[in-house]
């Protein structure tokens, strides 16, 4: 009995040191092998587009980039599923990923934040400090579901109880500073509020609105170009989201339905169509347009939407793909 049992915690000990090697042989691959600025980035603001799709399954990854400065990866914006496989495939270093932005708590942008804290966990020997900004939550009422707030989210996969709770110490410590942003304020109009300032990067936010969802839409501004993101966005959202993109170099603005009333009803209360995207873009005097979020219906016609555009806005159209990296 005393024998079986110090022979189970020999084999307990040498699976654990196993592991740790494991760990360790991961950790120093991925650190030493790709911790250089990405070779080819002349540029010191960039765009690499993990998730162009979403929510079907189309063969795109759901809502995900990543923002680099300087050549290096330091901002996850969304977490859409699929982006764990693009990022390996963009062949860039997660040592410098210190800000995660999430722009609403749907699956299609938030389901792969598990498999991407323990990739970035296994990626370093250091402590990671994860800032994430989110929305907040909000109570069900008869008839809308409840959302989370995203301290509450980041608590429920990562917190000492959380379903991920080990993450903490399985390898790289890792701890998480998540700031929730507030998206009701009854009866005053959301305001532009600076979230992030320090070394020459600012990243602003505001609540957008996607129906019964709270949403943010995020600014990036570093070395004198800028990205906005929309998120999903519905035409409560628009005034809002005139005013933080004002200007900006680069408007990623998610595509999923057509002029009405091409797409079914209900996404309207969700979306945009591509007329409202061209009115937008040229209002807020937008220098380039970036369409993801892509569905089959904006994917299967791309004439169609460029055109409904380019009635009110002159500037080049692009459509986004899994990979693609995109310099304000
Ligand atoms: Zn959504
Ligand atoms: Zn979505």
């Amino acid at each position: 009995m005393i024998r079986s049992a110090a022979r189970a915690a020999v084999a307990a000990k040498s699976l654990a040191t196993w592991l740790a090697i494991c760990v360790a042989l991961l950790a120093s691959a991925v650190g030493s092998a790709k911790a250089q600025p990405v070779a080819e980035s002349k540029s010191r603001l960039d765009v690499i587009v993990l998730g162009s799709g979403g929510p079907g399954a189309t063969g795109r990854a759901g809502s995900a980039y990543l923002v680099l400065l300087d050549g290096m990866p330091r901002i996850l914006v969304d977490a859409g599923p699929g982006s764990f496989v693009r990022i390996g495939e963009a062949g860039v270093p997660l040592t410098a990923i210190d800000t995660i932005l999430l722009t609403h708590l749907h699956a299609d942008h938030a389901g792969e934040l598990p498999g991407i804290v323990k990739a970035l966990a296994v990626s370093r020997r250091s402590r990671i400090q994860l800032r994430v900004f989110g929305p907040d939550g909000r109570a069900a009422d008869e008839s809308h579901a409840a959302f989370p707030s995203t301290r509450r989210l980041i608590d429920l996969l990562f917190g000492p109880a959380g379903a991920f709770g080990y993450l903490a110490n399985f390898s790289a410590p890792v701890s998480f500073a998540t700031m929730d942003i507030a998206t009701q304020r009854a009866g005053a109009p959301p305001v532009v509020q600076s979230i992030v300032n320090e070394g020459g990067l600012t990243v602003r936010a505001i609540a957008g609105h996607h129906r019964d969802a709270p949403s943010v839409i995020y600014r990036i501004d570093y070395a004198g170009r800028s990205v906005t993101f929309t998120g999903d966005i519905d035409a409560k959202g628009h005034a809002a989201l005139r005013r933080i993109a004002s200007g900006t170099d680069l408007l990623v603005f998610n595509s999923v339905v057509l002029d009405p009333p091409l797409s079914p009803e209900i996404l309207y209360t969700l979306h945009t169509p591509p007329g409202e995207i061209g009115a937008i873009a040229a209002d807020a005097h937008v220098e380039r347009l970036l369409l993801s979020h892509l569905s089959p219906a904006t994917d299967e016609r791309r004439d169609a939407v460029r055109e409904s555009i380019a009635r009110r806005f002159a500037g080049p159209v692009e459509f986004a793909s899994d990979g693609a990296r995109i310099t304000p």
